[in-house]
């Protein structure tokens, strides 16, 4: 599975961008900083691919990806504590319509950190793809930095949260980009959603 080479397809900052929804989808979304473009880079074997983390301010893209006839979709960082408000505000309204108008989305994996678990900001992505009806799953990054003794709190904490979305997926997957845990399952997963 996840046999072919991932390509840049483009990066769009309005809706009128957006590639043509003609093929299956998934998206991944999370905090700055939360380990995003190091689990793209990690998961495609390309890197570089993803570029680490936005600064507040810059221009925030959605960037497509092409492989084994998949858009992969890094939609932008979150939760950046001093984003000037207009820049929340555009990233917010591109994203609602991203998500609520594409069709072939499949599924989106949202990335929480091991070490800090389900915040507030993450709770209001989680709500709008609810109302967006668009599927989604916990991908937990760093794994190798969590201390055993705050996993099982960690995982209470995610799991409470999770069950109050209706569209979450109750599976978490843990992966580490470093020491290269749980990428066989998320590519896995990932595959099992091509058309
Ligand atoms: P992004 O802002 O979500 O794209 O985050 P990055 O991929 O740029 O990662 C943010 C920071 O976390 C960087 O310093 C990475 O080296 C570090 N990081 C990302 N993934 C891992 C991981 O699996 N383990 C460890 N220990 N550090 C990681």
């Amino acid at each position: 599975f996840f046999a072919g080479e991932t390509t840049f397809v483009k990066g769009v900052v309005a809706m009128s961008g957006l590639p043509p929804a003609d093929r299956a989808e998934i998206c991944f979304a999370g905090r700055s900083n939360v380990g995003k473009s190091s689990l793209i880079n990690a998961l495609t074997g390309r890197k570089g691919l993803a570029r680490a983390s936005n600064t507040p301010g810059r221009t925030q893209e959605i960037n497509f990806f092409e492989r084994d006839d998949l858009y992969i979709v890094d939609l932008p960082g979150y939760g950046f504590a001093n984003a000037p408000v207009a820049v929340v505000e555009k990233w917010q309204r591109l994203l609602k319509s991203y998500l609520s108008g594409r069709q072939t989305l499949r599924r989106a994996f949202m990335l929480i950190d091991s070490r800090h678990g389900v915040k507030p900001v993450d709770e209001e992505i989680m709500s709008l793809l609810d109302k967006s009806a668009v599927p989604f799953q916990v991908v937990l990054t760093k794994d190798d930095k969590i201390k055993e003794k705050d996993r099982d709190p960690m995982l209470a904490q995610v799991r409470k949260a999770l069950s109050k979305h209706p569209a979450a997926f109750p599976e978490l997957i843990a992966t580490s980009s470093e020491k290269g845990l749980g990428l066989p399952t998320l590519r896995s997963t990932i595959h099992g959603l091509r058309d």
